[in-house]
């Protein structure tokens, strides 16, 4: 048996993204997640580097970003940057905040989770190894996006995004659709006893957290995790796909910040309303 992959790599004009399949046709949304190919910057921050902090010139980065938004046909103008910071914050933005962090300096001191209603507005989440959870309410035309890395996948980013979403905007649960996007997998996510017990402590002892006897180390699959946290928290099974791609491993592909001792660029989820 042949199992399909959820996504298409997808290359225009030279540049390389991810796209999930189940959303392709929708042509009320537009998403992405960046690959390391298809920009202009060099070295270890070759070639698609979205972060400002990595060393880049900020000439190359404002290219990268110049280059995505023609593949997506989202105005440059559009662009909302969060402030990621391993935190659970989450906020609704409007078209106030539009060019937050690139057009003008970034506003927000700890912003995980964005999401919104409005049509010309970008969303950009940043990652190198985190979990991107992509979140669509295709009926209610909401889009929203969160950086979940270990600790906001333990702290439960996706749960509170789904109660914000239920709670204060709404949306029935049942109408929530949810992408996991490429990230470290549990392949190359090895930690120490003191993460993992972090996880054991906040979801006991579960399939996703296994102990290696000959290295002597855990293996987390944050995947697994984090669909744990949507399904308990009223995600329909059939309305999560995850991308199932190790950034660690794919190292041609995307910037990984373990496999590269931190020496990598920074990737860049995107979605808009069309
Ligand atoms: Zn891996």
């Amino acid at each position: 048996m042949c199992l399909e992959e959820p996504y298409d790599l997808i290359t225009k004009d030279g540049l390389t993204y991810l796209n999930f399949k189940r959303w392709q046709l929708d042509s009320q949304l537009i998403h992405c997640f960046t690959t390391r190919l298809g920009g202009v910057s060099t070295q270890s921050l070759s070639s698609l580097n979205l972060g400002f902090n990595r060393g880049d010139t900020k000439d190359n980065v404002l290219q990268n970003y110049q280059r995505v938004c023609e593949v997506l046909c989202v105005p440059y103008e559009s662009l909302v940057l969060s402030k990621q910071v391993h935190d659970t914050n989450i906020i609704k933005v409007t078209s106030q905040d539009r060019g937050n962090g690139i057009c003008y300096t970034n506003k927000w001191d700890s912003i995980d989770g964005m999401y919104t209603t409005e049509k010309k507005i970008t969303l950009v989440t940043h990652y190198a190894d985190c979990v991107p959870l992509f979140f669509y309410a295709p009926k209610h035309a909401m889009i929203g996006m969160a950086h979940a890395g270990w600790r906001g996948t333990v702290n439960e980013i996706a749960k509170k995004f789904i109660e914000i979403w239920v709670n204060t905007e709404h949306i029935p649960v049942e109408a929530i659709e949810v992408a996991i996007g490429p990230s470290i997998g549990a392949c190359c996510f090895e930690t120490d006893e003191e993460v993992a017990s972090i996880f054991i402590k906040q979801f006991g002892n579960q399939p996703f957290i296994t102990y290696k006897e000959a290295t002597k180390k855990y293996h987390i699959d944050l995947w697994a995790c984090n669909q744990h946290v949507l399904i308990d928290a009223g995600v329909k099974v059939q309305n999560i796909v995850t991308a199932g791609l190790c950034t660690s491993c794919h190292e041609n592909l995307f910037f990984s910040h373990r496999k590269s001792n931190g020496k990598r660029g920074t990737l860049g989820a995107f979605m808009a309303l069309s």
